[in-house]
């Protein structure tokens, strides 16, 4: 289960970093995308006041230039009717008058009081026709604009233009609160502005359009800070910070399914390879050290792949004792055992055969279950049967697998203690079992010849299973020393890879029946002997 939250916290890390990537590019990509839209809207804010300001002097100039052409320019009565009528059909235009050369009215339309206040810059000789002032009448943040036309003889007709052309655009509501706008004529004439924030207050971070007019001397900005901009894009980042949490959790999902499924595909491979037959016995000769003579074999697994590779059971056997998937595999590899040796067994009734249970057979009688029917009515007989439980590891219930056992004796198999001296049972464990037969682990027999402690055990194993009428068989047997010494010692039952090694029934066959040719041979060799004596 641990593992499980491993997996999934593991998971979830490398999803969280994952998703961070798409969060963080989401995000510069909304901040660039509502920059550059703001940008836009700036600019666009910033046209409309230059046309408008442009557009407004456009009009002023050509109807001062057509008063003038029209020699409508005096002070006259009738003139000044004519301006009337020029302002009603303009509605940039609030005022036309005539001023001196100093800039002073000398008459309004619509009738102002003279306060003799100059409205425009002293006439220059050299200036142009066309002159631009600001009077600070104002409206909403805009000043009237004076637009003058020269008559050239020391007046000029002047327009004021309305300041409400220029006052009253918000620009887009997002940017309402926070940007400011201003118009200039020149550099430092203010003609209008909107909005109080202010660029130097947040340094470099702000938003700044600056266009300029190619008619008049006409300068837009438009500021605004970057957060006004940002704040546009706050929904859709919140869609983003979602899709990317929906990320997550796909990764995660993913990632949890992809560190199970080895898992879960190990399992599935395992129980296809059971239902295959994959899982084969090996046969090792049980040799007899005295005689040179088969005794019998101990049945060992391996797992044949379907592309020829034959594993040992140190890769698999704990795994499939661990999943409880060696009681399958336990009922197959004896019945195969049938199929593949049983002739040799039906012809050769001395020979034994060893089975190798796990304690986990020891915990209910379907084990004997399992021996009854497959060997009953098999050419193997229960007396050539024996079932090996290693010491390595503990029985849980010792009472029960007593019981086991003493069933599986009673149809004449017989039982032997595997691995012993490598296990914690001892010599109680052993009598309290109730074993026909033990087999010295291959540790002991490894030192025989270079340790005399270990000689010294094996000496003691064998006084032991003599003192209790128990059959001894020793493994691991690599040497010709270690045969001499078995032998010294009263042991007869050996195998070890100095036979030989485990291999495949039609092999096994072949090995027994290559012995059993040698005896009759030996047997022949001693009757010639006889006929000799005979003939002598
Ligand atoms: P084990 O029952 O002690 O089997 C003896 C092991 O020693 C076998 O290894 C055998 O190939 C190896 N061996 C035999 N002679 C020599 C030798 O001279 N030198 C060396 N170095 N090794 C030798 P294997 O076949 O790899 O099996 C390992 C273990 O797997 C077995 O130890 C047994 O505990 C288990 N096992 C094998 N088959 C089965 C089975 O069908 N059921 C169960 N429950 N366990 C099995
Ligand atoms: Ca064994
Ligand atoms: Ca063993």
């Amino acid at each position: 289960m641990s593992q499980r939250y491993f997996i999934f916290f593991r998971a979830l890390a490398v999803a969280l970093v994952v998703a961070m990537v798409p969060l963080f590019a989401a995000n510069s990509i909304l901040n660039q995308y509502a920059l550059s839209i703001a940008e836009d809207e700036m600019s666009s804010m910033a046209e409309r006041y230059l046309e408008r300001a442009e557009s407004s002097i456009s009009t002023a100039v050509s109807a001062l230039q057509r008063l003038d052409r029209d020699d409508i320019q005096t002070c006259s009565l009738p003139d000044r009717k004519l301006f009337q009528r020029v302002i009603l059909g303009a509605g940039e235009i609030d005022a036309i008058g005539l001023v001196d050369r100093m800039g002073k009215r000398m008459c309004n339309v619509p009738d102002i009081e003279m306060n003799g206040e100059a409205i425009l810059p002293n006439l220059r000789p050299d200036g142009p026709l066309v002159g631009i002032g600001m009077l600070n009448r104002e409206f909403m943040g805009a000043r009237a604009a004076v637009v003058s036309w020269d008559l050239r003889d020391g007046t000029r007709l002047f327009a004021e233009i309305t300041p409400a052309v220029i006052a009253g655009d918000p620009g887009p509501a997002y940017l309402r609160g926070f940007r400011r706008a201003e118009l200039r004529l020149g550099k430092d004439i203010l003609w209008y502005e909107i909005g109080g924030y202010s660029s130097d207050g947040d340094g470099d971070s702000g938003l700044r359009v600056v266009l300029t007019s190619t008619q008049y001397p006409l300068e837009v900005s438009v500021f605004a800070p970057k957060s006004a901009a940002y704040q546009m894009v706050g929904d859709l980042k919140i869609v983003a910070a979602v899709a990317c949490a929906g990320l997550v959790l796909l990764l995660v999902a993913i990632g949890v399914w992809f560190s199970w499924r080895p898992e879960n595909e190990a399992h599935e491979d395992f129980i296809a390879a059971i239902r295959r037959g994959e899982f084969i016995p090996y046969y090792q000769p049980v040799v007899d050290i005295e005689t040179g003579q088969l005794k019998g074999c101990e049945v060992l697994m391996r797992w044949r792949r379907p592309n020829g590779v034959i594993v040992s059971p140190g890769q698999f056997m704990e795994y499939a004792e661990r999943n409880g998937y060696i009681f399958d595999m336990t009922r197959h590899l004896m019945r195969q055992t049938c199929i593949e040796v049983g002739k040799l067994y039906e012809e050769n009734p001395d020979y034994k055969i060893s089975i190798n249970l796990f304690a986990g057979h020891f915990k209910d009688r379907e084990v004997v279950q399992d021996l009854k029917s497959t060997y009953a009515d098999s050419s193997i007989s229960y007396q050539q049967i024996v079932v090996e439980v290693t010491e390595r590891y503990p029985l849980e219930d010792i009472d029960l697998a007593r019981k086991i056992m003493a069933e599986i004796q009673a149809l004449g198999i017989r039982v032997a203690l595997d691995d012993v001296g490598t296990g914690h049972g001892g010599m109680a464990y052993l009598q309290k079992l109730g074993v026909d037969i033990i087999k010295i682990d291959k540790m002991f027999i490894d030192s025989i010849g270079d340790d005399d402690s270990s000689t010294t055990i094996v000496d003691s194993m064998v006084e032991l299973a003599d003192n209790l009428g128990m059959g001894i068989i020793a493994e691991g047997i690599e040497k010709q020393e270690q045969v001499d010494r078995l032998i010294e010692l009263g042991v007869t039952a050996a195998q070890g890879y100095f036979f030989a090694e485990p291999m495949p029934a039609a092999q096994f066959i072949e090995y027994a029946e290559e012995l059993l040719a040698k005896e009759a041979e030996a047997n022949d060799v001693i009757i010639d002997d006889d006929d000799d004596e005979d003939a002598a």
